[in-house]
């Protein structure tokens, strides 16, 4: 994953105007942080490896999620920190990237034993200060949800007792406990509004010899997790995309007329797998997905998918790359030549930290966004609309009175932050490739970001 890192990172430092030195400092992770602790699991001892990198300070609190993965390494904790400080940049979130990892497979454990594991790691993190509201605030990532982020935000505040902002340490929380609607499903949003968004750009779309808009695309997703099924859901639901084929760790499902995303979900939750879902053929090939007959490819799985041993073979002229590093680095070599069009992941999938940052700015100002506006605006609604029908001598339509007078909601306002975020932030990286005349996308995002860390950089400067 460094590798990819290093080879986006070196093409966009080109069109960067900073010294080398200025550029080496800001590739590299600042802090890092390997412990391994023991947690009593079924009478026995056991000793966790875990991990977190804070990547850059140059905003703060640093930000980040938090992955439990066999595989996981200070490496990998440590190049994702660095895409999320860039990240956070693209998106105009005001915090530096971390990130975070326990090295284990979930679903070894039960959910006892979990809460143990997360609740030592946060404790650890405590006691050399790698967490806190204006220090390094984790969030979901690969193999934790809520369910953890609500086990963290309860150690960290039973541990800082009267600490008034305590909530403010971890987001993606459940609502009850100081979440925010909408931040579940952020990240596979976010990835759609960055489609939509690039069905406006005309120019664009030529290149991947489509046309129109999300609706009827057909639409490939690998891994059904939290940022798949989302995703994969509102397509659907929202935007009428059909959805031809989705890939799993065990298999892969091809329908070429199209499956119910919401059946598929179900099937997977029944069985615990997509396999034999009716209606649909199952390939035993898992990264066949990358392989099928479709418009666009949402690869939302795990990094290292598409390789320089599949990537001739990637059939869709528009990847957007939802889950992080999915591409390496020869791959995306063979996909540019072939004239393939990646939204990257460093932008495509930021809805997540866009909604964390809202959830975080929600839980220090102690109150649900929109709670005091909703009424006032509902009041002004009803006047203009009785003003118009005195005015006009008709009654206004009921379908539209109903709408008017419901109130803007704390969903309502984080989804439109997140989707006037995802336009902002994609128009920049489009406007960067134009007057750069960057080759893709995705050198434009990273040129984007890095162009901030610089200013910031350069207007702190350097001190102690
Ligand atoms: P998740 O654990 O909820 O889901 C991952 C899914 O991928 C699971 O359904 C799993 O079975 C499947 N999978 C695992 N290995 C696979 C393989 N080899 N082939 C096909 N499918 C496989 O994780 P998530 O939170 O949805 O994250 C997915 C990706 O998106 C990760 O790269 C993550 O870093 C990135 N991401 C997540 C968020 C977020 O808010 N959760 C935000 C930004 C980026």
């Amino acid at each position: 994953m460094l590798d990819v890192f290093n080879a986006n990172y070196d093409r966009a430092a080109q069109y960067v105007n900073a010294s080398p030195d200025l550029l080496d400092n800001i590739r590299t992770c600042h802090s890092m942080y390997f412990m391994q602790f023991p947690v009593r699991i079924r009478g026995e001892v056991r000793l966790f490896q875990a991990f977190r990198a804070e990547h850059s300070q140059h905003r703060q609190p640093t930000k980040g999620g938090l992955r439990f993965a066999p595989h996981v390494d200070l490496p990998e904790v440590a190049t994702l920190a660095a895409l999320m400080t860039l990240k956070c940049a693209i998106v105009n979130v005001p915090f530096g990237g971390a990130k975070g990892g326990i090295a284990l497979a979930p679903r070894d454990y039960t959910e006892e034993e979990l809460e143990r594991i997360t609740r030592r790691y946060t404790t650890e993190l405590i006691r050399k200060n790698f967490i806190g509201p204006g220090v390094d605030v984790p969030a979901p990532d690969m193999g934790t949800s809520e369910r953890e982020m609500a086990w963290i935000a309860n150690t960290y505040n039973m541990l800082h007792p009267n600490g008034l902002d305590n909530l403010a340490c971890v987001t993606g929380k459940p609502v009850p406990q100081g979440g925010i609607r909408g931040r579940r499903e952020a990240t596979g949003r976010g990835v759609l509004y960055a489609l939509r968004e690039f069905f406006l750009h005309q120019d664009l779309v030529k290149c991947t010899g489509l046309s129109g808009s999300m609706v009827d695309k057909r639409v490939v997703v690998q891994g059904l997790g939290n940022v798949g099924s989302h995703f994969a859901r509102l397509a659907q639901d929202e935007d009428h995309a059909v959805i031809v084929g989705v890939g799993e760790a065990d298999c892969t499902l091809h329908a070429p007329d199209g499956l119910d995303i919401h059946q598929v979900l179900a099937w997977k939750e029944k069985t615990g797998s997509i396999r034999d879902f009716p209606g649909a053929t199952t390939l035993e090939e898992p990264r066949a997905c990358l392989e099928l007959a479709c418009d666009i490819l949402v690869p939302a799985a795990i990094e290292n998918q598409i390789t320089a041993n599949n990537a001739s073979r990637v059939r869709a002229p528009l990847v957007a790359e939802a889950a992080n590093s999915p591409t390496t680095a020869e791959a995306d070599a063979i996909l540019r030549q072939r004239g393939t069009v990646i939204i990257p992941d460093i932008y495509a999938n930021a809805g997540g930290v866009t909604v964390s940052y809202f959830e975080w700015v929600k839980n220090l100002s102690h109150m649900r966004f929109g709670r005091m506006a909703k009424r006032v605006g509902i009041q002004t609604q009803r006047r203009m609309i009785t003003g118009i029908e005195a005015l006009t001598g008709e009654v206004f339509p009921s379908a539209l009175r109903d709408d008017m007078l419901h109130g803007i909601d704390e969903l309502e306002l984080v989804n439109s932050g997140l989707e006037e975020t995802m336009i902002d932030a994609f128009q920049e990286i489009v406007s960067i490739m134009n007057r750069e005349g960057t080759e893709d996308l995705r050198t434009a995002a990273f040129v984007c970001g890095l162009n901030k860390v610089v200013m910031a950089y350069e207007q702190l400067g350097i001190w102690p």
